[in-house]
């Protein structure tokens, strides 16, 4: 299979909007789909194993990999760098299989200018507060980095028309099928 036949998929929008809870349904049930390990200098959550949430890295060594060229993508986000490297995407094309992208808007847009046969996906909150009290609720983050968050939020939702597809994540069974008929329609036009 080339790389031609091969689909990309980003998903995208602010944090706190369910991103990672759709694509975690969307691969139960669409199991082929394979998920990008994306590179951060964030630090691990409790519970988040290096090279199975992110790959962990040093703001050394992110730079260091930045400049060798390393990454399909990259964006500073709440005091932190976040970025897809080459090698997380490049192999499963060349192998056939169909790769989704979590990433912010910023990251999206270069995958968007770099990659234009990606399919891109914006997930929207359902209304104004949904991302606060998601945030609090999932308990990752302190008030004060939830703050910052909902900050970049508010310019990340200006950005929702730029995309080729908008899901709403309302509820999530319901928003899960939606993102799924998005990209079985791509699967059965470019099978990978
Ligand atoms: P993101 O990956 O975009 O930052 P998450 O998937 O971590 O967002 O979801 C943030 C929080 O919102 C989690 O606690 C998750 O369980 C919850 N959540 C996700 N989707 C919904 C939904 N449709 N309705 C209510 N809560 C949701
Ligand atoms: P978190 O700290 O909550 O894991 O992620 C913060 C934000 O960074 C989220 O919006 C997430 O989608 C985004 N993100 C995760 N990985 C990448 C990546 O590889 N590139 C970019 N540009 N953003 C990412």
């Amino acid at each position: 299979m080339t790389s031609a036949k091969s689909s990309v998929f980003v998903i995208t929008g602010p944090s706190g909007v369910g991103k990672g809870s759709l694509i975690s349904g969307l691969r139960e049930r669409i199991p082929s789909l394979q998920l990008s390990t994306s590179a951060t200098t964030r630090k691990p959550r409790g519970g988040e194993a290096d090279g199975v949430d992110y790959h962990f890295l040093e703001p050394e060594e992110f730079d260091r990999r930045i400049a060798a060229g390393e990454f399909l993508e990259y964006a500073d986000y709440s005091g932190n760098r976040y970025g897809t490297l080459r090698s997380e995407v490049e192999g499963r094309i060349a192998a056939g299989h169909p790769v989704v992208l979590e990433i912010e808007v910023q990251g999206a847009r270069q995958v968007r200018d770099t990659m234009p046969a990606a399919v891109q996906v914006f997930i929207a909150p359902p209304g104004h507060d949904s991302l606060r009290s998601r945030l609090e609720g999932r308990g990752t983050d302190n008030p004060e980095a939830i703050k910052a968050r909902l900050a970049v939020a508010e310019e990340e939702l200006l950005a929702r028309d730029e995309f080729q597809h908008q899901v709403v994540n309302d509820d999530l069974e319901r928003a899960t099928t939606e993102l799924e008929a998005i990209v079985r329609d791509k699967l059965s036009q470019s099978p990978g």
